[in-house]
C-alpha cells in the first residue's frame, strides 16, 4: 500500500539536516508572551522586580482550553507589559532579564514508574508543563487527547515535515531516537490506544531505519513509511495516508476515530514526564537568502528575531520578509523584537529572489490549480468569487474548507495570490458570522426586554 493522498505538489525542499544543532546561546532578555496556545490567554503570575528560575510557571488561565507558559531562564522580570507577538499586535508578555545562571525551578519532579503508567498522571503533567502542539497549530495537548478518549482507536504521530526548509523533527528523530519512542508511548498510553502510527516520509530513511533498529513494536509503535509530497504533514493528509480514511470538508480527525500528534510535541511530553521540564525550548530552523549562515538552533523560548538573526551572523542581503514556520503555511513576521514561541518551527528571512510577489497576475484558465489542491478544492472559482466579494457563491464553492496549504498558489504559473487571497475570505466569512450572532443576539435581547415590559 502507498501511503499517501490525492493531489499535492513537490517544492524544492532546501533543507539541511546535515547541519547539526547548535545551541543557541539565550539572550539578554527574553519576552515571554501569555499566548502561545490556541485558547484562553494566560494571566502574568509575577510582577516586575521579581526573581524567577527557569522553568518556573510565570502565566496560566484555568480554562479548559490554555497551556501555561514557564521562564525560559532565570533572572529578574524587568516588564509586564504588552510586546509585539510573533502572529501580530501586542500581546501581554513577561520580560526576564537573563542573569545566565540557568537556576533552575523543582516544581515539577520526573513522574514515578507508576505515574509512568497512567492516563490522567500523563495528561495532568502535560497540562502543567505548558505542552501544545508544537507543530504549529499550538492547540493544547492534553486537552487534544483527553476529548478523544474512547473516540479514537488510531493514534498517528505526525513525522512527515513536509515544508521546505525546516529540520527540527527529522533532527529530533536522529539525535533522540529513544527518549521520542517513549514520548509516543507516553502519548498512546494517555490516549488509551493500543497502538500509535508513526507516519514518516521517506526523505528521512536514516531515521526510519534507526528508529526502527530500536524496536518501536517493544513501545506499541509502527513506523510506516510515507511518499515524499506536500502537504503530507496536514493532519486530514496524514489521516488518509496511514488509514485510508477521509476527513471530510468542514471535519477533524477524531471525527474519523482518529487524533494526531506531531514529533516536536512527543519529545516534549518525554521532557515534560521523564525529566520534569516544561517547555522553554524548541528547535528553530533559522534560515532564508538573506542570512549569512542558517542553523539548526536549540532556543529559548522568547528570543527576538533580530537576535536570533545575529546569532547566525546576520545578514548578506536586506530581509525583505521574516517567515514563520515553512514557506508553504507560515506567516508572515513584522517585527524584529517578537520572539520565537512553543510553536514557532522556522525562522524564515527571505529576500526578494523567493518572494516572488507579481503586482498585477492575471488567471489563464489553466486549471492547474485544481489538479493539487488535496481537499479537492476549486481554488480558481474560489478566487474569482472572492475578488467579486460573491459570500453566496464563495460558500457554494466551500471556500471555508481550504486549509491555506499554499499548493495552488505554488502550482499556479501566473503567480495569483491564491492562499493570501483565501485567509483573507475565511477571515471575512469569520467576521460576518460574528456580525450576524450579534444582531441575532440584540434582537433576541430586543425582544426579551420588549416582552419583560408587557
Ligand atoms: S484551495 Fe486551499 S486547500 Fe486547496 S490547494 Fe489551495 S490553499 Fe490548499
Ligand atoms: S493555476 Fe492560476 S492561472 Fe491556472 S487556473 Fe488556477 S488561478 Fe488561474
Amino acid at each position: 500500500m502507498s501511503h499517501t493522498f490525492k493531489g499535492g505538489v513537490h517544492p524544492n525542499y532546501m533543507k539541511a539536516p546535515e547541519i547539526p544543532i547548535s545551541v543557541i546561546t539565550p539572550p539578554p532578555q527574553v519576552i515571554i508572551p501569555m499566548t502561545q496556545h490556541i485558547g484562553a490567554p494566560c494571566k502574568p503570575l509575577v510582577q516586575v522586580g521579581d526573581y524567577v528560575k527557569m522553568g518556573q510557571k510565570i502565566g496560566e488561565n484555568p480554562a479548559p482550553v490554555s497551556a501555561p507558559v514557564h521562564a525560559s531562564v532565570s533572572g529578574k522580570v524587568v516588564a509586564v507589559e504588552p510586546r509585539p507577538h510573533p502572529l501580530g499586535d501586542m500581546i501581554m508578555s513577561v520580560v526576564i532579564e537573563n542573569d545566565y545562571q540557568d537556576t533552575p525551578c523543582e516544581d515539577l519532579a520526573p513522574l514515578t514508574e507508576e505515574q509512568l503508567k497512567d492516563s490522567e498522571a500523563i495528561l495532568e503533567r502535560i497540562r502543567e508543563a505548558g505542552v501544545v502542539g508544537m507543530g504549529g497549530a499550538m492547540f493544547p495537548t492534553a486537552f487534544k487527547i483527553r476529548g478523544g478518549i474512547g473516540k479514537v482507536d488510531k493514534l498517528i504521530i505526525n513525522g512527515a515535515e513536509c515544508e521546505p526548509y525546516l529540520n527540527g523533527d527529522h533532527l529530533t528523530m536522529l539525535n533522540y531516537p529513544e527518549q521520542l519512542l517513549k514520548g509516543i508511548e507516553l502519548v498512546r498510553i494517555a490516549s488509551c490506544v493500543d497502538k500509535a502510527y508513526y507516519g514518516i516520509e521517506k526523505n528521512k530513511q536514516d531515521a526510519i531505519d534507526l528508529l526502527n533498529s530500536l524496536h518501536p513494536e517493544k513501545y506499541g509503535i509502527e513506523i510506516v513509511p510515507e511518499e515524499v509530497k506536500y502537504p503530507q504533514g496536514a493532519e486530514k493528509m496524514q489521516v488518509n495516508a496511514v488509514t485510508g480514511r477521509e476527513v471530510k470538508p468542514g471535519g477533524i480527525p477524531s471525527g474519523v476515530g482518529c487524533n494526531v500528534v506531531s514529533t516536536r510535541t512527543c519529545y516534549a511530553i518525554y521532557q515534560a514526564c521523564y525529566e520534569g521540564k516544561p517547555v522553554i525550548e524548541r528547535i528553530v530552523t533559522v534560515a532564508g537568502s538573506a542570512l549569512k549562515a542558517p542553523v539548526n538552533g536549540l532556543t529559548r523560548v522568547g528570543t527576538p528575531f533580530g537576535y536570533l538573526a545575529e546569532q547566525c551572523g546576520g545578514f548578506v542581503k536586506p530581509p525583505r520578509k521574516i517567515v514563520l514556520g515553512g514557506p508553504m503555511m507560515g506567516i508572515c513576521a513584522t517585527s524584529f523584537d517578537a520572539p520565537n514561541i512553543k510553536g514557532t518551527a522556522g525562522v524564515l528571512f527571505f529576500t526578494e529572489e523567493e518572494d516572488k510577489h507579481v503586482e498585477h497576475p492575471t488567471c489563464i484558465r489553466c486549471g492547474k490549480c485544481i489538479t493539487v489542491c488535496p481537499m479537492n478544492l476549486e481554488p480558481v472559482f474560489m478566487y474569482m468569487y472572492y475578488s467579486k466579494g460573491d459570500f453566496e457563491n464563495m460558500a457554494k464553492y466551500h471556500i471555508t474548507d481550504c486549509f491555506e496549504c499554499g499548493s495552488c498558489a505554488f502550482n499556479c504559473p501566473a503567480r495569483m495570490p491564491l492562499t493570501h487571497a483565501f485567509k483573507t475570505a475565511k477571515l471575512m466569512f469569520q467576521a460576518k458570522q460574528m456580525k450576524e450572532k450579534a444582531k441575532a443576539e440584540a434582537e433576541a435581547a430586543a425582544a426579551a426586554a420588549k416582552e419583560a415590559k408587557q
